[in-house]
């Protein structure tokens, strides 16, 4: 799944996890293919085997994204487009037929991948929504956890709080007994001091305190009011308040507990996104070039070069353990001009293709007098090359400024910028942002064996 995601579809893809609706937004996708009108209707009916031949090549590779996407396109381009092609008419009829026939043939193909993909998304979707499940429960848990963590704390702080304030109380309960027993002791003094001095009073009733009713008070000449001392909330049994200053000093500091900090708690992180296209900037599979392209290529362009004409070539190679590798540089009969080169007999270059096996990877061209960018020639002919195949790349080698670019359309502005545009020759094409910009999926390789094949001669 990861690597069949590995093609620009994933610019233009929402993050849809509806099966049904992933398929759907394959197929739109395939619906964007165009036949331009400049591009010749032979080309595009060569470039549909071509065509055939990827989309094989990634099914047999497991890649039933880019396989079933390539069917598609085939499918809308001869079933839709190509029909209404200004040359479709001219076209070599036994061609026509060879596609019609391809066509009848991909349908029930197209139908299986689609089967197949709606069977792929179906088990991603239900596994994702299982690790949902897991990690919404993980999340339960944890969360659980510390709720019950943070119970027994706050149970274990109210009872330290408790006993500390049990004991204040009990302390100065006790130190009031105390304060009380010495006043009655003083109360005692002071009577015997009394009863002494008053000769009627008998030594004997002193030492009884009992507090005298209003009804038994012939000995009652204690001075009832002796325990109006002991507090009232004592006398009630009720517990006493506490003063300020005890408090102060035997009251637990409970603000002085140390906040527990939440944000020390495991954070499970629900969204993490894994999403991963792959190593460059749009997903891109990897398109290999030997180093030695540019200085072969050079060399073979030399005489136009000198006489300041450009030169172009096809770059043909094969798909394996998903990427692109240039094995050949097709170089086809052409004609030149300073800033422009069009390939004349596509025959020849097609046939080589077809019984090599090979696939169009891009082109290679010099720019015999300028620097080495894409002109708004060079970004119409690149764009049937990248619209066939995400991958697609644009050498331009400029022997004068000693210069080597490998270019693409940019794929959010350039392409669909170059589909809308009717204009031919040179013109204006939008600067910011930019059309088309350095390939970040081409890797250079040593490798001595890249042939070149000069059709020029044939
Ligand atoms: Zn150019
Ligand atoms: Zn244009």
């Amino acid at each position: 799944m990861a690597s069949s995601m590995k093609s620009n579809i994933a610019l233009s893809l929402s993050y849809t996890r509806d099966p049904a609706a992933k398929v759907r937004e394959l197929c739109n996708h395939a619906s964007q293919v165009e036949a331009e009108p400049a591009v010749p209707a032979r080309r595009y009916l060569r470039s549909g085997l071509e065509m055939l031949r990827m989309a094989k090549v990634y099914k047999d590779e497991g890649e039933y994204e880019s396989a079933f996407i390539l069917y598609m396109k085939f499918i809308t381009l001869f079933v839709e487009k190509l029909p209404k092609h200004p040359g479709y008419k001219d076209a070599p009829q036994n061609e026509v037929a060879n596609i019609r026939q391809k066509v009848k043939q991909v349908f029930p193909v197209a139908e299986e991948l689609k089967g197949k993909l709606t069977v792929r998304y179906t088990e991603i979707e239900n596994k994702r929504q299982e690790e949902e499940r897991k990690k919404a429960e993980e999340i339960a848990k944890e969360q659980e956890k510390f709720r019950l963590e943070e119970e027994i704390r706050r149970k274990e702080e109210e009872e330290r709080s408790r006993k500390l304030r049990e004991q204040s109380e009990e302390l100065w309960l006790k130190e009031q007994e105390e304060k009380f027993r010495q006043l009655q002791e003083r109360e005692k003094e002071k009577q015997k001091d009394k009863d002494r001095r008053d000769p009627n009073i008998l030594i004997d009733d002193l030492g009884d305190n009992r507090p005298s009713s209003g009804l038994n008070n012939e000995k009652g000449r204690v001075p009832s009011g002796s325990l109006s001392f002991v507090p009232n909330d004592l006398r009630q049994g009720q517990r006493p308040k506490l003063e300020k200053n005890l408090s102060q000093d035997y009251t637990p500091h409970i603000q002085d507990r140390p906040e527990i900090d939440r944000s020390t708690k495991p954070l499970v992180d629900q969204f993490a996104s894994t999403t991963n296209y792959g190593g460059n900037k749009y997903g891109l599979k990897d398109v290999v070039v030997p180093r030695d392209i540019v200085i072969k290529f050079m060399n073979i362009a030399e005489q136009n070069t000198r006489k300041n004409v450009e030169t172009c070539g096809i770059l043909s190679g094969k798909m394996e353990r998903g990427a692109f590798f240039i094995t050949h540089v097709l170089v086809p009969k052409q004609t030149g001009t300073p800033d422009s080169c069009n390939a004349e007999n596509e025959e020849d270059l097609f046939e080589f293709q077809d019984s090599n096996d090979l696939l169009s990877l891009g082109w290679i061209h010099t720019h015999p007098t300028q620097t080495a960018f894409l002109s708004s020639v060079d970004l119409h002919t690149q764009y049937p090359y990248q619209q066939l195949m995400p991958e697609a790349i644009a050498i331009v080698v400029s022997p004068k400024f000693n210069e080597t670019g490998v270019f693409m359309l940019t794929p959010d502005i350039g392409l669909p910028e170059v589909a809308k545009c009717s204009k031919r020759g040179h013109h204006e094409h939008t600067k910011h942002p930019p059309v088309f910009e350095t390939c970040s999926h081409a890797r250079f390789v040593d490798d001595k064996n890249i042939v070149l094949v000069d059709l020029r001669t044939k």
